[in-house]
């Protein structure tokens, strides 16, 4: 049985919100020959590109960016392969509830961490991605709120009374700072039953995360694999990890 592997991005490929080390990209090209992969990432297709670059990119059979909210496969047209487009198949749209603008900044309003930039939430296609830290944070201020985060777990406190508000909505610790929202079941997971429902059921699909514990971004595809016989997840804790793991089966197959 065939298998096709899925990667994350920020922490499974790269170091968060940074470009691939060069050495890696190079040894993932070559691993990549003659195989089916995806990205599966919570950043925009745009960002994949500039993280991955356009060649490691161009080796993908498709991107799955946003959360998996929005697909884009990629088409050999032309002879033997050689020119290869990509298309759109999917978008979806993030549905706020009345009011929900207002609720995150005050969430940033009542924090107590101190040192805040600007920008807290982005839409994104199908999602929203939200910080208390703020997006235009320079690194040093990201790595301090992480630190932050980490001892306090506000993120996991604003997780459990956002939940508990939304009901329409899933909220998820994304990223080293930020919190990704979006409707009921627009997760990582949905990618399975809009573009893997038939193919999982002659294929093996291993997917590789580094958010794959409760409550992360890569929770929700992870499940969904492991409770599938044909699925697989692998958790990883830097894109180290991910280099060693390509070397082990069932990715050296
Ligand atoms: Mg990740």
């Amino acid at each position: 049985m065939k298998t096709i592997y899925l990667f994350d991005v920020d922490g499974t490929l790269t170091p968060a919100k940074t470009r691939i080390d060069s050495n890696f990209s190079n040894d993932l090209s070559t691993w990549i020959e003659g195989k089916e992969v995806y990205i599966v990432s919570g950043g925009s297709y745009e960002r994949i590109i500039d993280q991955l670059g356009v060649s490691i990119v161009d080796k993908m059979a498709g991107v799955f960016a946003c959360m998996g909210n929005i697909f884009y496969q990629k088409y050999d047209s032309g002879q033997h392969g050689q020119y290869s487009e990509w298309k759109l198949i999917y978008e979806n749209k993030f549905k706020a509830p009345r009011g929900f603008y207002k609720q995150l900044d005050s969430v940033v309003r009542e924090s107590s961490y101190d040192s805040k930039a600007i920008h807290h939430y982005e839409e994104r296609v199908g999602m929203v991605n939200f910080s208390i830290v703020g997006r235009a944070a320079t690194q040093p201020q990201r790595k301090a709120y992480a630190d932050y985060d980490a001892m306090e777990k506000e993120r996991e406190q604003i997780v459990k009374v956002l939940s508990k508000r939304y009901k329409s909505l899933d909220f998820v610790i994304g990223g080293a700072v930020s919190i990704d929202i979006f409707n009921n079941g627009n997760d990582k997971s949905q990618i399975i039953d809009k573009h893997f429902k038939d193919t999982i059921k002659t294929h093996k699909i291993a997917f590789v995360g580094d958010r794959i514990p409760a409550g992360g971004n890569d929770y929700a595809l992870a499940e969904k694999l492991r409770k599938h016989p044909n699925g697989g997840a692998y958790e990883v804790g830097s894109w180290q990890d991910t280099a060693k793991l390509l070397k082990t089966p069932p990715f050296t197959s």
